[in-house]
C-alpha cells in the first residue's frame, strides 16, 4: 500500500493530541473527506472520533499504526471551516479537541449511531378530520388544539413543529390518528423557503430602522445593540434575519437558557416562516438531531437555540445574534468551558459576517469593546410603542419589621396594585423555604456534610437540601447537638414568601417561578401562559422570572433583597447585581400602563446603588469600568483559572504548588500568578478545592504559556491525585 494517506482523528478522550490510524481495511484514503466520523480502536475499547485531516507523513512508522475499524458517514458532518473553528476553540480554551468536536455533535452521533434521515413525517388532516365539528370535542381540548393547528397549515406539520407549538403531543397525535382524522406522509424535509412568514402587526420604528440600517450584512462586524428593556431588540433581530435569509444565507440566533420559551419560538416561526429550526431540550434526541441536520445541510435558514447551538455547522452562515449577551448561561461551567458569545465573535470574523450582541445591560467587557471602537455601538434609548421606563425607588428596610422579607410599605403597594386590577411581580433570588435552620437553644446550624455550606429548608414539610451538591435529608425535629425540639428557620426563599403572600392575599392567584416549580418540561411555559391570561396576579420568582419576558399588565416590581451584590467576594458581584436589578425592573410598565419599581435595601446610601438608581445602568457601568481599570481587572486584563479538587485535603495544594513553580518558569515575568488559594467554598461534594489564578495584560502572553504549561501539568504525578481543569476567561471564581 504505497500511497495510502494516514487518518488523523480527533478522538473524544481527556488527551490533548489527535491520533493517527491507517484507513480501514479495503478503504482507499483518497476517497475520504475530513469531517466524517470514524470508529477506531482506542485503548482496550472502541471510540467514535472525527476525521480531521489526511496526512502523508505522520512522523510514526506506519507499520506501528492500527487501522481504523470503519467510516461511519458517507458525507462529512462538518465543513473544513467548521472543523477549523472547533480546533481553534479547543486550543484557545485548552480543551481536548476530540471532546470539543464531540460537544458539537448531537448525542446519538456522538455514540456512533447512524445519522437520522432528514425524511420526515408531516401530519395532515384527512377528509374525515376536516369534517369534525370542534365544538363537539369540547372535552378533549388537546385534540381540538391539534386539529386547529393542522387546519391552518397548508403543507402539514412535522412532529417537531407540533411540539414547538403545543408541547408534548405524541399521545394526542396517536389518538386522532386512530380515529382516522389525521394521516402522515413521508417527505424530504424542505425548509428552504421562508414560506408562511407573516408581517408584524406594527411598523418598525425609526430607532429600530436606524439600527437595522447600520448593520452591513455583507461583511464582518461586531455590533453591540444596546437597547433599554422593551425597546424592541427582537424586532431588530427579526428584520436583520429576514434580510439575511432573503439574500440566500442562514441566520443563527442564540438566546439564554431560559429565554427559549414557546412564545419566543412562535414569534420567530411566525415572522420567519417554516425555515426556522429550533434546537431546544424539549425535543427528543431524534428530532433535535434532525433539526441539526437541516441546519447543516442548509435546508433550515434560521437556527434558534441556546449556548450549544453555536457549534451547529452552517454552510451559508450570514448572521449571528447573541441575545442578552451578558447572560451567564453563555459560558459553559464544566467540561469544555467555552463562551458561546466569544466564539460567536470569532466565528463571524472567520466567516466574514456580522454578529449582533444585544442587551439592555451589556457586560462590562462588551461595553469596553464598544467604547474603544472595536465594536460598533447601536442604541435604542426608548421603549418601542412609547411605554415609559419605570422609575426605581429604594426602600430603606433598616429597623423595619419584615414579614417573610416583605416590608409593610411593599405589602401596601402590592395591595394597591392588585386592587387596581394590575399584576405585581416580586423578585427574590433564593429558592426553597428558608436558607438557615438553627437550634434556638444551643445555636446549632444545619450544614451539609459534604460541603462548607448550610442546608436550605424546602417545603414546610421539612426536607433539608444542599444547593451545592444536591444532597438531601429529612429534618429531624430534635436538635442533633442538644436534643431539644426548638429548631427554627431563619430568612426566606421563594416558598416562604409564597406562603405569606397567600395568607395576605388569599383570593389572588400566585405564580411562583423558580427551578423547583419549572423542573418538568413545559411547566415554565404553562406558568407564563397563565400569567399572560391573567390567571395569576401575583408573580413571584427568582431570576428565571427576570429575563426577557413581556408581561403587559405588570405595573409594580418589588425586589426583596439584592444587598449581597454590594459586598460579594467576586469582583463581578456589583455588575451582576446591577444587571439583575435593571432586568427585573424592565418587567414593569411595558405596555400602556406606567410601572414602578421598589428595591428593598439595608444600604440605601451605598454609592454604587445610588448611581444605578439615579443615573441608570450606563452611568453605573462607566463607574464600574473605572474601578476595574484602576485595579487592572478584566476587561483591562485577561485571566485563566486553574482549579483542582480532591477528597484528600493536601492533594490540590500539592498539585497547584507544582503548577505554580513551573508556571513562573515558563512565563518569564509576563504573567502574574495569584495563589494557590482555597476556593471560596473550600469543600464541596466531599472534595477539597483550591485554585491558582493567572492574569496578564496581554491575552497572547497567556495563550503562549498555556500549551506548554498544560502539557507539563498532564504529566505530573500529583495531577493523578486530583481533578483539575483550566478555565480561560473565567466568569465565576467559586
Ligand atoms: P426587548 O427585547 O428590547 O426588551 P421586545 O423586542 O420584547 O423588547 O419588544 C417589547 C414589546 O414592544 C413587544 O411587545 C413588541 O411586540 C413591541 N414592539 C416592538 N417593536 C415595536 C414597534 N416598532 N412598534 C410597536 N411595538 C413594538
Ligand atoms: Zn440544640
Ligand atoms: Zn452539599
Amino acid at each position: 500500500m504505497p500511497d495510502q494517506l494516514i487518518l488523523r482523528v480527533a478522538v473524544p478522550a481527556p488527551l490533548y493530541n489527535c491520533f493517527d490510524y491507517l484507513p480501514p481495511d479495503g478503504v482507499l484514503s483518497s476517497s475520504l473527506l475530513p469531517g466524517v466520523r470514524v470508529s477506531v480502536p482506542f485503548g482496550r475499547g472502541t471510540r467514535c472520533g472525527v476525521l480531521l485531516e489526511l496526512i502523508s507523513d505522520p512522523g510514526t512508522e506506519p507499520r506501528r499504526l492500527k487501522p481504523a475499524y470503519s467510516i461511519l458517514d458517507e458525507e462529512p458532518l462538518f465543513a473544513t471551516s467548521d472543523l477549523e473553528l472547533l480546533v481553534w476553540a479547543g486550543r484557545y480554551y485548552q480543551h481536548p479537541v476530540g471532546e470539543v468536536i464531540a460537544n458539537a455533535l448531537p448525542v446519538r452521533l456522538r455514540k456512533g449511531e447512524p445519522p437520522v434521515s432528514v425524511m420526515e413525517k408531516r401530519w395532515q388532516l384527512t377528509a374525515l378530520g376536516r369534517q369534525q365539528s370542534l365544538s363537539e370535542l369540547k372535552r378533549a381540548p388537546k385534540q381540538v388544539a391539534l386539529l386547529k393547528l393542522l387546519h391552518d397549515s397548508t403543507k402539514g406539520l412535522t412532529q417537531g413543529q407540533i411540539s414547538n407549538q403545543l408541547g408534548a403531543y405524541r399521545s394526542v397525535l396517536q389518538a386522532v390518528e386512530k380515529k382516522g382524522w389525521v394521516a402522515s406522509i413521508d417527505q424530504a424535509a424542505s425548509m428552504a423557503t421562508p414560506a408562511g412568514a407573516i408581517e408584524a402587526t406594527y411598523t418598525i420604528n425609526t430607532d429600530q430602522q436606524a439600527a437595522v440600517d447600520a448593520v452591513d450584512i455583507g461583511q464582518f462586524g461586531v455590533y453591540l445593540l444596546d437597547g433599554v428593556t422593551g425597546s424592541g431588540k427582537t424586532e431588530v433581530y427579526l428584520t436583520l434575519a429576514r434580510n439575511v435569509v432573503n439574500s440566500g444565507k442562514q441566520a443563527l440566533i442564540l438566546v439564554p437558557e431560559i429565554g427559549l420559551t414557546q412564545q419566543l419560538i412562535r414569534r420567530f416561526e411566525k415572522r420567519l416562516g417554516e425555515g426556522v429550526a429550533v434546537l431546544h431540550s424539549g425535543l427528543g434526541e431524534r428530532e433535535r438531531e434532525r433539526a441539526w441536520h437541516m441546519a447543516r445541510l442548509g435546508h433550515a435558514t434560521v437556527v434558534l437555540g441556546t449556548r450549544s447551538a453555536l457549534l451547529t455547522p452552517l454552510p451559508r452562515l450570514g448572521l449571528i445574534v447573541v441575545d442578552e449577551e451578558h447572560d451567564l448561561s453563555y459560558k459553559q461551567q464544566d467540561g469544555f468551558r467555552y463562551s458561546a458569545r466569544d466564539i460567536a465573535v470569532i466565528r463571524s470574523q472567520r466567516r466574514g459576517c456580522p454578529v449582533i450582541l444585544g442587551s439592555a445591560t451589556p457586560s462590562l467587557e462588551t461595553l469596553h469593546n464598544a467604547q474603544s471602537g472595536r465594536y460598533k455601538h447601536l442604541q435604542l434609548t426608548n421603549r418601542a410603542g412609547g411605554a415609559k421606563p419605570a422609575p426605581m425607588n429604594l426602600l430603606d428596610i433598616r429597623s423595619v419589621r419584615l414579614q417573610a422579607g416583605l416590608s409593610p410599605v411593599l405589602i401596601e403597594k402590592v395591595r394597591e396594585t392588585l386592587a387596581s386590577g394590575n399584576q405585581a411581580l416580586l423578585f427574590i433570588n433564593r429558592r426553597g423555604y428558608a436558607p438557615i435552620v438553627t437550634c434556638h437553644d444551643c445555636g446549632w446550624i444545619a450544614e451539609c456534610r459534604r460541603c462548607d455550606a448550610r442546608m436550605t429548608l424546602h417545603g414546610a414539610s421539612g426536607i433539608l437540601w444542599c444547593h451545592h451538591c444536591g444532597s438531601q435529608r429529612r429534618l429531624d425535629p430534635r436538635c442533633p447537638e442538644c436534643g431539644t425540639d426548638d429548631l427554627r428557620s431563619l430568612g426566606q426563599g421563594t416558598e416562604r414568601v409564597e406562603e405569606v403572600l397567600s395568607q395576605l392575599f388569599p383570593e389572588v392567584g400566585i405564580a411562583r417561578i423558580d427551578r423547583d416549580t419549572t423542573r418538568r418540561k413545559g411547566s415554565l411555559d404553562k406558568l407564563l401562559e397563565g400569567i399572560r391570561k391573567g390567571k395569576y396576579s401575583l408573580l413571584l420568582g427568582t431570576q428565571m422570572l427576570a429575563k426577557g419576558h413581556h408581561f403587559p399588565d405588570v405595573t409594580l416590581v418589588g425586589i426583596l433583597d439584592v444587598d449581597q451584590g454590594l459586598f460579594g467576594a467576586d469582583y463581578r458581584a456589583a455588575e451582576r447585581m446591577a444587571q439583575q436589578i435593571v432586568q427585573v425592573s424592565g418587567r414593569a410598565g411595558r405596555a400602556e400602563k406606567p410601572g414602578r419599581v421598589l428595591i428593598q435595601t439595608r444600604h440605601p446610601d451605598h454609592p454604587m446603588m445610588q448611581l444605578l438608581i439615579k443615573s441608570g445602568y450606563r452611568a453605573f457601568a462607566e463607574e464600574a469600568l473605572a474601578e476595574r481599570q484602576a485595579a487592572l481587572f478584566p476587561p483591562f486584563s485577561y485571566q485563566v483559572l486553574l482549579r483542582a479538587e480532591a477528597p484528600l485535603e493536601s492533594a490540590p495544594r500539592a498539585f497547584l504548588d507544582e503548577a505554580y513553580e513551573q508556571g513562573i518558569l515558563l512565563a518569564n515575568g509576563r504573567v502574574e500568578f495569584w495563589g494557590p488559594v482555597p476556593a471560596p467554598m473550600e469543600r464541596r461534594a466531599g472534595r477539597y478545592r483550591a485554585h491558582l489564578l493567572l492574569q496578564s495584560n496581554q491575552r497572547s502572553d497567556l495563550q503562549r504559556l498555556l500549551p506548554q504549561w498544560v502539557n507539563f501539568l498532564s504529566g505530573l504525578k500529583s495531577a493523578r491525585r486530583v481533578r483539575w481543569s483550566i478555565d480561560v476567561d473565567p466568569q465565576e471564581m467559586f
